[in-house]
């Protein structure tokens, strides 16, 4: 057991060693990943359950690693906003998608682009004349851009989150609370901030028909929407089954597999003009 325990032991020193180098090396290459253009945007729709139209889309960042391939953003986006990158990456990934948005009216319709902002980004002093500066410069009106934050963006220091959304929204522009329900959740924050929409996360969606649970905690966040004025928005929506029952129980709008997967811009387009004419 004696000689088990110290094997054990050691194997677990080389892998903490081996993932601390393993992670200097990511985070050299995250440094790189920018300069070497190897971040790009995919699109996922977001569908109006009622009237099915495609009213806009998330923009999703996509690390394309020259040896270790399609790095997942689950990965690395943790790793840029532990050393701070995310800053100089989020404000590529604004600009990009105002690019892309700018350059998008369908039929005259042109579409709504929600935008991933972490809780490090919205830390930055400059962070809202940045995100107004990205406007101008790409010539979007405001109402356009939708920033989806998580919950932990309002816990560090909630009356400094609360003052910059607001002026956010005093611009214009919307936002959406991401992944709603899975972070520490205070219906406090839902009556200071200035948010127009609650986005269930896939976890709920998952299971939505199987698990009792999770079809109650969706109902509640449909319910609470309706109560608050707020828009729902169910993400990770792979099936019929599901989209039906959402848009009976009267949540707006939904994303997910079901619609389309993430797309590159060209797809994007495509797919769009397609579901139209469906
Ligand atoms: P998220 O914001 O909750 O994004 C939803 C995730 O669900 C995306 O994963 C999307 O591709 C995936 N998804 C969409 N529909 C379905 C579905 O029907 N089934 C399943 N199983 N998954 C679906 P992705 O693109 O891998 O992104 C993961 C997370 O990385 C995002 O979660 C977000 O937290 C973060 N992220 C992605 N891009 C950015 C970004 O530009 N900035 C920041 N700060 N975070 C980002
Ligand atoms: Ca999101
Ligand atoms: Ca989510
Ligand atoms: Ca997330």
């Amino acid at each position: 057991a004696k000689q088990n325990g110290h094997n054990h032991f050691q194997f677990y020193v080389a892998s903490i060693d081996q993932e601390i180098r393993d992670r200097k090396q990511l985070e050299k290459d995250l440094a790189q990943a920018l300069a070497n253009h190897q971040l790009h945007l995919v699109y996922q729709p977001q569908i109006n359950l009622e009237s099915k139209r495609v009213i806009g889309a998330e923009a999703l960042l996509r690390w394309e690693h020259p040896t270790r391939g399609l790095v997942p953003p689950d990965f690395f986006i943790p790793v840029a906003e532990a050393n701070g990158s995310i800053v100089e990456i989020g404000q590529w990934v604004l600009d990009q998608a105002c690019w892309q948005a700018a350059r998008w009216a369908f039929g005259g319709t042109p579409l709504r682009i929600a935008v991933n902002l972490s809780a490090v980004q919205l830390r930055q002093d400059s962070i809202v004349d940045d995100i107004l500066d990205t406007l101008r410069r790409h010539k979007i009106p405001a109402g356009r851009l939708e920033l989806e934050v998580t919950e932990t963006s309002f816990m560090t220091n909630l009356s400094d989150a609360v003052a910059k959304l607001r002026r956010l929204r005093k611009a214009g522009i919307s936002i959406a609370v991401d992944d709603f329900g899975t972070g520490y959740s205070s219906l406090t924050y839902l009556k200071q901030m200035p948010v127009q929409h609650l986005k269930i996360d896939k976890q709920f969606i998952r299971d939505l028909l199987v698990n009792e649970e999770d079809t109650r905690i969706a109902n509640t966040i449909i319910d609470l929407g309706k109560s608050l004025n707020l828009t729902v928005i169910a993400e990770g929506v792979e099936t019929a089954e599901q989209e039906y029952y959402l848009s009976q129980r009267g949540c707006q709008l939904a994303q997910g597999y079901y619609f389309s997967k993430p797309l590159l811009p060209s797809d994007f387009e495509t797919f769009v003009k397609g579901f139209h004419e469906k």
